[in-house]
């Protein structure tokens, strides 16, 4: 009775489970996605507190152990800024990993208690079961470890290459592939644990090649390796939920990094090849003009307001800048300025705009900035050409026109938002930088646009302080 309580149990929480991601995928629903998660994990653990054979002693040990994760989880949760989020996201999916080992280690050499056969005679299928979950754990621990070093500037964001190094991977990979065979055949504790020093070196020697800025890729495919590391270890423990979330981790990891590929216009195989990009978050580079083009033209904020004052139709563009200065807030305030004033304000999104997929979504939610007036690309990209001025905020890459004249580019084929064709364009940003592709933005020297050089946030409160006059 009490089995089938919790069986029916794990199915409501896989349902919410379900239902979690349908609501994350719009900022609308979005709380109330969350909300489901909650509601779901909750269910999960009591109905695992309550299944059969759970002792007294072993659920003291995990209300701890969830008392120790738990507490830690929200005191970093309410103190991490926005724009550490992608760091903070590979931490967590290194302990995701790090756990799929334990865990096989555990059933390794506790079987009778997993109920997978007796020391020195584990049943083939659950050999299999562990082992993959043992490689994909480790692989997933020590790749988190390094996208985490990456994104936190506590290693170079460069990619680190060496001669022969993809055949090393690829010789390394069909390896631990023999070792997994030899281990399912022999059962044996040494090949246990070289399976998991061979896929500790692994996930370490896959991710350094790749560059700081393409680790939001890496993060979600980690993402996705560590739900298939969840689901493996699901069959080990004949856990029903385990295996729904650790495959609806897996899938959707996969499909984002997926979209965030199309949205870079860059096969996965491209980004996992590494040796893209150089260090995130270029500095400034301070403001004037390069050799042979024509000088940019600076301005103002003072000016900047004067044309927006008796604009008709204002596109805002958000980009990584607008989350490093965190400059939300503000900008929304100048929108309802600019709107008081009697002009059409409108937010364009592009899909790969900052440094994880919905980062510019996330970010004008929580300054309320009304869903309405956000827009995705293909619905605002047609507007740019009735648009008064586009205003540039901290976006660079996404706006580049070498994404669709030069073949040579690295955004070649990147879709993006057709900001030169507004009557005036303005770029706020620090510099003459370029952005995560690290190419250089023809705009900024075009006849149309306006350069407003400072921080982002500065800037907009300068232009906010003008529009008040
Ligand atoms: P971007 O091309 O990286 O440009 C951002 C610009 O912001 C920089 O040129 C920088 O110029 C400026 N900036 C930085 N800090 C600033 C500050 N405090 N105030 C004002 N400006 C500041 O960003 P993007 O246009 O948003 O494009 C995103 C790029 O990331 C794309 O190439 C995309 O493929 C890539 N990417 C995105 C994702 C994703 O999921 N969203 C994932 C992986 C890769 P200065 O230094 O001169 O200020």
């Amino acid at each position: 009775m009490a089995a089938t309580l919790s069986t029916l149990a794990y199915l409501v929480a896989a349902v919410l489970f379900i239902l979690a991601l349908r609501g994350l995928s719009h900022p609308t629903t979005s709380r109330q996605g969350n909300l489901y998660g909650m509601i779901g994990m909750g269910i999960a653990i009591v109905a695992t507190l309550l299944r059969p054979g759970m002792g007294g002693g072993g659920v003291g040990l995990i209300i701890l152990a969830l008392a120790i994760g738990g507490g830690a989880g929200a005191y970093i949760a309410t103190r991490i800024q926005m724009t550490a989020l992608p760091q903070l996201v590979a931490a967590f999916h290194s302990l995701v990993g790090l756990s799929a080992v334990f865990v096989a280690a555990a059933a390794f050499y506790a079987p009778e208690s997993f109920g997978i056969g007796h020391s020195g005679n584990i049943h083939g299928g659950s050999l299999v079961e562990m082992s993959l979950g043992l490689a994909i754990g480790a692989i997933t621990f020590s790749g988190s470890v390094i996208a985490f070093a990456k994104l936190q500037a506590l290693m170079s964001g460069a990619p680190i290459t060496f001669k022969g190094q993809h055949w090393l991977n690829l010789g390394l990979g069909i390896l631990l592939l023999v070792l997994i065979i030899a281990f399912v055949a022999s059962g044996s504790a040494g090949l246990f644990w070289l399976i998991a020093i061979l896929a500790f070196a692994l996930g370490f020697l896959l991710i350094i090649p790749i560059g700081g800025a393409d680790m939001p890729v890496v993060v979600s495919m980690l993402n996705s390796y560590s739900g298939w590391a969840a689901a493996g270890i699901g069959f080990t423990l004949s856990n029903l939920l385990l295996i729904v979330t650790g495959a609806l981790v897996g899938a959707s990891g996969a499909i984002l990094s997926y979209i965030m590929c199309k949205g870079m216009n860059r096969s996965i195989i491209n980004v996992l090849l590494g040796g893209f990009g150089t260090d995130a978050g270029g500095a400034a580079a301070g403001g004037g003009g390069d050799g042979d083009r024509a000088p940019v033209k600076a301005g103002s904020p003072e000016d900047a307001a004067y044309i927006m004052k008796n604009a008709q139709k204002i596109i805002v563009v958000p980009g990584y800048g607008m989350a490093v200065a965190q400059a939300q807030q503000v900008l929304r305030e100048m929108g309802d300025l600019l709107k008081k004033e009697g002009a059409q304000v409108e937010y364009a999104i592009h899909p790969v705009a900052g440094r994880m997929p919905g980062h510019m979504n996330v970010l004008l939610a929580e300054a309320n900035v009304p869903y309405e007036d956000v827009k995705e690309l293909e619905e605002i990209n047609p507007e740019f050409a009735e648009a008064d001025v586009a205003f540039v905020i901290g976006a660079n890459d996404v706006t580049n026109p070498a994404a669709k004249t030069d073949k040579s580019s690295p955004i070649y084929g990147m879709p993006i938002l057709d900001v030169e064709r507004a009557k005036t364009v303005f770029f706020i940003k620090r510099g003459m930088a370029s952005g995560y592709a690290g190419v250089d933005n023809e705009l900024f020297f075009r006849p149309n646009t306006m350069m407003l050089f400072g921080d982002a946030k500065k800037v907009t409160q300068e232009i906010v302080q003008a529009l008040q006059k």
